[in-house]
């Protein structure tokens, strides 16, 4: 396993193209803009080694019997899927932001049972190559960027029907040795200071868009690839410190475009190429085990914003208040319920074909959902009780100022006890966790509230409720045990 130094030394080697504002970034590791999310992801890292946490952050390998860490394991029980969890938590509650190497995890453990599946339906050999993969990910305990989101183009259109064709990744051509691909990623996190990518379907296919069935693994600096990093909401403040409000670890994930020029995969890190048929299986696996994670990592930023919105509180002289207790409270509430959620679809996971276990799809979708609206509410709740100066306050140059400094020291004190910078840094923690880019995280990251839905109108079995409500009212009078064993198993 890699300290959090040596991940960050592995990352000097890589030579990725990264472009902001037309220039391209030197250094990931050293660019201020990037920095914060290498410090985040170093932390998963790190905490592999810390005797209080390792159980939650490494496992054992199914593969090699060897101890890695966790964000390379592939999961051997449920008992994996709520260490998972409890793991997310975890970190999340000492980062406050996205450490961004759950995407790439999820991304392995679909592909692990979707190739797997595969192999068996078509007879191909893309799980045995997948394999060999994963042990290189495992020994040198790499960090992966999930790559499913294509750009899509227009919404109402197919991929084969675009007027670009590139709007989705596709096979442009394929020879002895591999393939090459084409298209670009969108809102990819943790791509920039990630090792390698590996590239999933974006949606469930047809026959006719064969060509955009492909799932590949390719270095974040392989030739063809680069990456254009997305702004944030107050970005600039990252060349400042207090201004800032998380200075160590950023908001969000980091996110970029990742723009793929033909580029040449060889067949060895090829894991789908034209099965069409399973590329839905393949996005509703990775969509659920994404889900899943959304109680443990928003349930710890969620515990960071509430202890933000308690402190403030007390900073204002208003925590005595019944009503910001009470909302002190729902808050806690609404996140503990973000985290049974996850921690119920991991223990109702379940067994797949190729051993690896899988969460309880419908439960996992419920999580992400309800993230959708209680995170919000979590946000509302926190702006209501901190006050309206977390988005009026003056910068950080102005309180430093000679001049003007005494001022914003003396006016933005409020209980005389508390020193003001203190109220100032927490309003500025505040202002970064729950507004602009980390909020809309909340709604779109692993998918979009739809998209749940229709898990939800999918595994719902709403047939099987409306025959529990016949049966009652004395419609139906007979009910086979063997349809009730089938309405009540382990779905996927
Ligand atoms: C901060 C952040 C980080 C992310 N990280 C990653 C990552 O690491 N890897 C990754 O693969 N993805 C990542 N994503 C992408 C995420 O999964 C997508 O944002 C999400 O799936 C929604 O896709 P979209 O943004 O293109 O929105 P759209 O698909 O454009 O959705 C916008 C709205 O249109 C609706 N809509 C879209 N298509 C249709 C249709 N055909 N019919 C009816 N309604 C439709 C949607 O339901 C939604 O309400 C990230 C997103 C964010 C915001
Ligand atoms: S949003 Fe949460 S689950 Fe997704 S990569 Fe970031 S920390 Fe992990």
């Amino acid at each position: 396993m890699k300290t959090g130094a040596q991940y960050i030394e592995s990352l000097r080697k890589l030579e990725p193209i990264v472009y902001f504002e037309g220039k391209q970034i030197e250094s990931v590791v050293d660019h201020p803009l990037t920095r914060p999310h290498v410090n985040s992801a170093a932390l998963t890292y790190d905490m592999a080694f810390d005797p209080v946490f390792e159980d939650l952050v490494t496992a054992t390998s199914h593969l090699t019997g060897k101890k890695i860490n966790r964000f390379t394991h592939i999961h051997q029980s449920t008992e994996d899927l709520v260490k998972k969890v409890k793991m997310l938590r975890m970190i999340a509650q000492r980062t406050g932001s996205c450490f961004q190497r759950c995407v790439g995890f999820d991304a392995l453990n679909a592909a692990y049972s979707t190739t797997f599946d595969m192999d068996q339906k078509l007879g191909t050999d893309y799980h045995k190559k997948f394999v060999e993969f994963l042990k290189f990910v495992q020994e040198e305990d790499l960090m992966l960027a999930g790559s499913m989101t294509d750009p899509k183009g227009d919404r109402s259109l197919k991929p084969g029907q675009q007027v670009d064709p590139d709007q989705f990744v596709h096979v442009v051509s394929k020879d002895e040795k591999g393939i090459v691909i084409r298209g670009a990623k969108q809102h990819m996190t943790g791509m920039v200071n990630s090792h390698w990518m590996l590239i999933m379907p974006t949606t469930a296919l047809t026959p006719d868009d064969k060509d955009y069935a492909v799932s590949c693994a390719v270095p974040v600096d392989a030739k063809g690839v680069f990456h254009i990093f997305g702004r944030q909401t107050n970005d600039k403040r990252k060349f400042d410190e207090m201004d800032q409000g998380n200075a160590e670890y950023g908001v969000v994930g980091g996110e970029c475009l990742t723009v793929l020029e033909d580029v040449f995969v060889p067949w060895d890190k090829v894991f789908m190429c034209g099965e069409y048929q399973f590329a839905g299986l393949f996005v509703e696996r990775f969509a659920s085990y994404h889900r899943q994670n959304y109680g443990g990592c928003k349930g710890g930023v969620s515990d960071i914003v509430t202890g933000a919105a308690a402190a403030i509180a007390e900073y204002n002289g208003a925590a005595k208040a019944a009503h910001v207790k009470d909302k002190i409270v729902e808050m806690v509430h609404l996140t503990e319920s973000l985290y049974a959620c996850s921690i119920a679809c991991s223990a109702e996971g379940h067994k797949l074909p190729s051993g690896a276990y899988y969460v309880d799809p419908l439960l996992a979708n419920v999580v992400k959902l309800n993230v959708t609206r209680n995170i919000y509410e979590i946000c509302r709740l926190c702006h209501d009780i901190a006050g309206g100066f977390i988005a009026t306050m003056p910068s950080e140059k102005d309180y430093k100022d000679p001049k003007l400094g005494k001022y914003i020291e003396k006016y933005y004190k409020a209980v005389a006890s508390f020193p003001t910078e203190e109220r100032y840094r927490m309003g500025r923690l505040i202002e970064n966790m729950t507004g602009g880019t980390a909020l809309v995280e909340s709604m779109h990251g692993a998918g979009s509230p739809q998209a749940m839905r229709v898990m939800l109108t999918r595994q719902g079995n709403v047939e099987h409720k409306k025959e529990l409500a016949k049966r009652l009212a004395g419609i139906i009078k007979e009910y086979p045990a063997e349809k009730e064993a089938a309405a009540t198993k382990d779905k996927e």
